[in-house]
């Protein structure tokens, strides 16, 4: 693999060349197949930045080339031996050429989504600024997703008054099958990579929360996690970050989407939260995202669930099959708490789950290991949030998410 970036004012084009030993279909490191569509793509910053450093360059490009990569990737600037060294011991891949030094940083940014998760980490860090990915189209790919209101968030984010960078790049393209999209999860920090120069950023503040830390969520493994390859700070990417000086911080990734749905709705920032792609004056309520939400909300706010959606429509197929779910602790979670799910499209999960208020106790307290985890210089501020607003599992409680999938 061949990376070349050039760069024109603000904004930067990433052009990339296979070679004989890649391939267009590869996989992404939570194991996804996936499909290359085109080779090229941009990242606008709001201002032509100072100088950045070769390792951000690099890394921003590797978060899409990666699952792509068979053998060795040549960057197109020197990179420090530190990156080098964490993508050879990650990937098995040769990367370089070598050259210069690591770079660090001091600040806090948060890749701030807008959904409830990205909300919760907002409150917990209250002068921690935002970096807002916002997809736009790609000049050579057509756009069969214009349903996708990045626009949208990008709007909420704004009106959120807090200090926000917005960045715009069309990288989702670069994914032909399953859909547009990150490559690999991490490339919605592209934009913040670029950028971590000119704003001293040392780490970066994820919303990924219990379900995708500990307990191998959504699509993939199902069961505990400690190694995970994404956001485990000692897997490939947590040491490719840190090699970069841009730390990987999970302030949420301790608690369940129980606890952030109940932080993000009583958070200064409710308004602006926004789970869905689809609506623009709300979320749609139609979608699978939508109906998943509603059912954490429904439980949070100990209400009948509110949906139109009924048991026959494509989006709610998966709850009349039996188990396992992607996301199950909060199925479990939701079915245990919302009054008359037996009547609803969860009602057959509810059946199979069988999950009780005590049995899914464990998702309303904060599991310790996941403040060790978190880079010194913030862990003090996490620690004392979930001390003070949450509080901490048992060790039964934590025995529940430490034999997630495998009891
Ligand atoms: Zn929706």
């Amino acid at each position: 693999m061949r990376v070349t970036w050039s760069a024109d004012d603000g904004t930067w084009h990433l052009s990339f060349r296979l070679d004989p030993e890649d391939d267009v279909t590869g996989r992404c490191a939570d194991g996804q197949p996936l499909k290359l569509a085109t080779n090229s793509f941009r990242v606008e910053l709001p201002r032509a930045p100072r100088d950045i450093h070769p390792d951000l360059l690099a890394l921003a490009a590797w978060t899409v080339v990666a699952p792509w990569t068979r053998r060795r990737v040549t960057f197109d600037r020197p990179i420090s031996p530190e990156l080098a060294g964490a993508i050879g011991d990650g990937w098995g891949i040769e990367a370089g050429p070598e050259g210069g030094r690591a770079r660090s940083g001091d600040r806090l940014a948060i890749s701030y989504s807008g959904g409830a998760d990205s909300v919760a980490v907002a409150a917990m860090l209250p002068d921690a600024s935002f970096v807002h990915f916002q997809r736009v189209s790609h000049p050579r790919v057509p756009n069969r997703w214009t349903h996708y209101r990045s626009d949208v968030l990008a709007a909420l984010a704004a009106r959120t008054g807090r200090e926000l960078t917005v960045v715009r790049s069309d990288l989702e393209f670069t994914l032909a099958e399953p859909r547009p999209g990150y490559p690999e999860h991490h490339a919605v920090a592209a934009g913040a990579l670029l950028l971590a120069d000119e704003l001293d950023l040392g780490g970066l503040a994820f919303g990924y929360e219990l379900g995708s830390r500990w307990l191998g969520g959504d699509r993939y493994l199902l069961r505990y996690t400690p190694d995970n390859p994404m956001w485990a700070p000692h897997g490939a990417w947590g040491r490719a970050f840190a090699a970069a000086g841009l730390h990987i911080v999970l302030p949420v990734g301790g608690v369940s989407e129980a606890v952030t749905m109940r932080l993000a709705l009583g958070s200064e920032l409710r308004e602006q939260v926004r789970w869905c792609l689809r609506g623009v004056n709300g979320p749609c309520g139609t979608c699978g995202k939508c109906l998943y939400k509603e059912l954490i909300q429904a439980a949070v706010e100990r209400r009948p669930l509110r949906t139109t959606i009924t048991a026959g429509r494509p989006v709610a197929r998966r709850w009349q099959q039996p188990p396992p779910y992607g996301g199950q602790e909060m199925i479990e979670y939701g079915c245990a708490r919302v009054p008359g799910i037996e009547d609803t499209v969860f009602g057959a999960a509810a059946g199979y789950l069988r999950a009780t208020e005590s049995s899914t106790a464990w998702l309303d307290r904060c599991y310790r290991p996941a403040i060790a985890e978190i880079p010194e210089a913030w862990r003090k501020q996490v620690h004392d949030f979930m001390d003070g607003e949450i509080g901490f599992m048992t060790e039964d409680e934590a025995r529940r998410v430490e034999t997630w999938g495998t009891a």
